[in-house]
């Protein structure tokens, strides 16, 4: 769906002052330069011609505008992405593997992310090894598949930052360095730019050390950036370092103590994350599990006990009983 383009036929004083005050993006330069026309992000809208004009016209200070341009939709069908493994492989037909708009997203980098995770999977299927799943707090590929897959979407889905949960750690400068073992193990990408991350992991690692560790007035370097970054009269030979380390480095000195705690959830969802749910659990038929719950886990069937409790409509309570019943059912294994 896209906005629509109007101009206000107004003075371009009167028609900023109007658009600040009805909180619309009103600057002196706009997309088409000064010509008072504008694009009113967040009108979307698909209705006929004559609607979309009462539409905009009934708008305190859009009164007169004049629409230029009508907005429009692109309709698509798409698989629903909860018939799909992590692995973005469905669950219906088997080897077959979904990427893109046609899994409910829109956007050029979801789709190529789930196109990336989609090929790699497909080609290690090929060869008969387990596939690469991009956790939820690894990446921002992490949270747009494990969302798709575990609750579905009823409009074209964007990977908004906002749906992160640990969006403190996934900060563009440490990409490289957090999906290095993936790039690594899957060799995505050349010897060089592997050594090239190498070599940036190294000096990160050290500098932040140095930083932390090495007294400057009133405490450590890194205290007196967590003061004042801006301040902050940092050692001669951290200032010849790339702008990429020093900016690494003090991204993780300056919310040291966020990223730390950041860290230390994602420990402790970890452990539910690791336990499986047998493919073969009837939830239907499990006592105590409310209706709501079972019917969404029957759909939807979880590959691990993270991902259930993920699942909208499914409560703590229901993730005990799944806990109780999965821990009797390791112990009736092992005896
Ligand atoms: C007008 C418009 C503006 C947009 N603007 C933006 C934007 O600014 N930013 C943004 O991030 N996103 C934008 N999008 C959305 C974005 O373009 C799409 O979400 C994204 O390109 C989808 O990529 P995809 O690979 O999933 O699908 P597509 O790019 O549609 O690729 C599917 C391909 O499959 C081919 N195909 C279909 N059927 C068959 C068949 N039977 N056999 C073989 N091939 C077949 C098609 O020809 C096509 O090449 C816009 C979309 C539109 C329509």
């Amino acid at each position: 769906m896209n906005g629509q383009a109007a101009t206000l036929g107004l003075s371009s004083e009167n028609r900023r002052a109007l658009l600040a005050k009805i909180g619309f993006l009103a600057t002196d330069r706009n997309e088409w330069g000064q010509d008072g026309k504008y694009y009113i992000n967040g009108l979307s809208t698909s209705l006929p011609f004559n609607v979309q004009m009462e539409l905009v016209h009934s708008i305190p200070g859009l009164e007169q505008a004049v629409l230029l341009r009508p907005a429009y939709a692109v309709e698509y069908d798409f698989a629903p992405p909860t018939q799909m493994h992590p692995s973005l492989e469905s669950r219906k037909v088997e080897n077959l593997f979904l990427a893109g708009q046609i899994n409910g997203t829109s956007g050029y980098e979801e789709a190529a992310a789930q196109g990336l995770i989609a090929g790699v999977n497909a080609a290690l299927k090929a060869r008969g090894a387990p596939p690469l799943i991009i956790q939820r707090h690894e990446a921002y590929i992490g949270v747009l598949i494990d969302d798709l897959v575990t609750k579905g979407t009823t409009e074209p889905y964007r990977m908004f930052t906002s749906r992160a949960e640990h969006r403190l750690l996934f900060n563009h400068g440490s990409a490289e360095l957090r999906l290095f073992e993936h790039t690594k193990n899957y060799k995505l990408l050349s010897d060089s730019r592997l050594n090239r991350i190498t070599t940036k992991q190294n000096q990160v690692a050290h500098w932040e050390q140095y930083l932390e560790n090495t007294k400057s007035s009133g405490g450590s370097w890194a205290d007196a950036v967590r003061r004042d970054k801006a301040a902050a009269a940092l050692p001669a030979e951290f200032q010849t370092e790339s702008k990429e380390v020093r900016e690494e480095v003090l991204y993780r000195v300056t919310y040291r103590g966020y990223l730390e705690r950041e860290r230390r959830q994602i420990e402790k969802l970890k452990d539910v994350e690791k336990i499986k749910v047998p493919s073969s659990l009837d939830y239907l038929a499990i006592p105590g599990l409310r209706k709501e719950s079972a019917l969404k886990l029957h759909q939807l069937r979880p590959e691990n006990l993270g991902q259930a409790s993920r699942i909208s409509g499914v409560n703590p309570a229901d993730i005990s009983i799944l806990m109780v019943l999965i821990a009797a059912g390791l112990r009736d294994k092992k005896s």
